[in-house]
């Protein structure tokens, strides 16, 4: 039977996979969820023989029902391809006691590109499958990675355009060089005086806007968004802790069913919900290890049990997590309501209004499969430096958040389990921060020079992403005020 999709926000309007890719987000402003989680359709041990392409298909097919074999089957093959420098494309690395997932092979060298690589295919078949002809316009608001990750997926796909806004002075110097020199006659690449948060709720504003939405009708065009709130994003994400999962059981460092744990950076709680839907399909996981920087809103949620994100903004050297409404937990809430929409409608509604919520005491007992904690950015250099000096592997900076949290957790439970570190950038895409973590003398070196010392210290060739970009002309150089969005979003279109 076709597995279908609904809104946590209300119980009257039910979707397709391919609809729900299209949409985005649902027209009450809650987030698609499939109205139960599948299990797998294979074994452990049939899993442990396959391909990443071919764990990816077996992962999808249970979501994205409305799509034929063949459908999906192209979608993935053009997605995971030689734009990965990687063969395995999420590979695994040994070091420091856990195991690396490094998810940062694809065009723009961090994880986004696992999700973003497949997305426009996954979004120009859906449109095809419901007769949609409008031109699709994505639309996202990015910390950093999203951004450039999803110009590069939708650049000169044919129907689309795709406007991205960042944080103009919050994202890092090689971030915001990669999204300013994109190609592309559909791309718009816009900065805004604001942080992530204000460019994310002006983005869902305009989402929101049922005159906007008329005008874009009539003028061919309808929205859509690269956002991880779409399950276009989300299922994606399962797949690479299953082809984990599966790989450590092929290498014979586990066994069949042995548990293992999973700690994720986390920002918008994207990455952390693919890896619980993965438990939900039956992979074997013990603990979610959910990992925050100083903006430690989800290490208190998950203590307390309150969401409040009443308190200052940080702007840390992990910029992708510098997140404080974190998009893709509203699912979790939902899910330990027991589905409830209505219940999970208020506690929405609430964090609109007070900033934050309480959830019930039954609801926090649901939340056993999670451990939350935080790296301070003293503690996030440190980590760098320790793995460094030991070892010789160099981390990104949110890596490094994920590998000290992890650290706390053993402290603090003793637990031996094997552990799997989901590592979500490169090293060279936060250059400057990775060096001078090592070493402070670095400090003084121009952008480029640290990624050719960096490329020297840790024996790693410079990714190409970063090549590109080394002499590459600015593109784009538009900023905005926050409300002054849409209009920006209007004249890009030629409205
Ligand atoms: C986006 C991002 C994260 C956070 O992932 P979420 O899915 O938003 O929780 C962590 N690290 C890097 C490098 C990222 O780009």
């Amino acid at each position: 039977m076709d597995l279908l999709y609904k809104s946590t926000r209300s119980e009257n309007e039910t979707v397709t996979a391919s609809q729900a890719i299209l949409k985005g987000l649902a027209s009450d402003g809650g987030l698609f969820v499939p109205t139960s989680i599948p299990k797998f359709g294979a074994t452990i041990e049939e899993l442990s023989k396959m391909s990443y392409q071919e764990v990816a298909y077996t992962v999808m097919k249970e979501f994205l029902t409305d799509f034929t074999e063949e459908e999906l089957k192209k979608c993935i093959t053009s997605a995971y391809d030689s734009k990965f420098d990687t063969e395995e494309i999420a590979p695994l690395v040994k070091a420091n006691g856990a195991y690396y997932l490094e998810l940062f092979h694809g065009a723009t060298i961090a994880f986004k590109d696992m999700a973003l690589s497949i997305l426009p295919y996954l979004m120009t078949t859906s449109a095809k499958k419901n007769n949609v002809k409008n031109d699709i316009v994505i639309l996202t608001a990015t910390s950093g990675d999203t951004g450039k990750a999803a110009l590069a997926g939708f650049a000169d796909v044919p129907g689309t355009r795709i406007v991205v806004f960042y944080p103009k002075g919050g994202v890092s110097p090689i971030q915001e060089k990669q999204m300013v020199t994109q190609k592309g006659d559909n791309t718009f690449v816009v900065g805004i005086k604001g942080n992530f948060d204000q460019a994310q709720s002006g983005v869902k504003s305009i989402f929101g806007d049922k005159e906007l939405a008329k005008e874009m009708d009539e003028a061919g065009f309808q929205f859509s968004s690269a956002n991880s709130i779409n399950i276009g994003r989300l299922v994606p994400q399962i797949v690479y802790y299953v082809y984990a999962y599966a790989k450590l059981y092929a290498n014979g460092e586990i066994t069949d069913g042995e548990k293992i744990n999973v700690v994720v950076p986390t920002g918008n709680f994207g990455n952390i919900l693919a890896a619980y839907y993965a438990k939900n399909m039956g992979l074997p996981i013990n603990k979610l290890i959910c990992a925050s920087n100083d903006n430690k809103v989800l290490y208190d949620f998950f203590t307390t049990g309150t969401y409040d994100k009443n308190r200052d903004f940080i702007l840390t050297m992990s910029p992708s997590m510098d997140i404080l409404i974190s998009s893709n937990l509203e699912r979790l809430i939902y899910r330990i309501s027991g589905a409830d929409s209505a219940k999970n409608k208020e506690y929405m509604t609430k964090l609109v209004t007070e900033g934050k919520y309480d959830i019930t005491d039954e609801m926090k007992s649901q939340l056993t499969d999670f451990y939350g904690n935080y790296s301070t950015e003293a503690e996030t250099k440190e980590i760098i430096k320790k793995i460094y000096d030991e070892t010789g592997y160099i981390i990104d900076t949110h890596t490094a958040v994920a590998a000290d949290v992890y650290e706390k957790y053993r402290k603090d439970t003793n637990d031996t389990t094997k552990s799997v570190i989901a590592s979500t950038a490169s090293p060279f895409k936060f250059t400057r921060s990775v060096m001078t973590s090592i070493d402070d003398k670095y400090d003084s070196m121009e952008d480029f020079e640290l990624v050719d010392e960096l490329s020297k210290i840790g024996n790693v060739k410079v990714p190409n992403a970063i090549e590109e970009i080394r002499n590459a002309k600015v593109l784009h150089d538009t900023v905005c005020e926050v409300d002054e969005m849409k209009n920006v979003v209007k004249k890009f279109l030629g409205m």
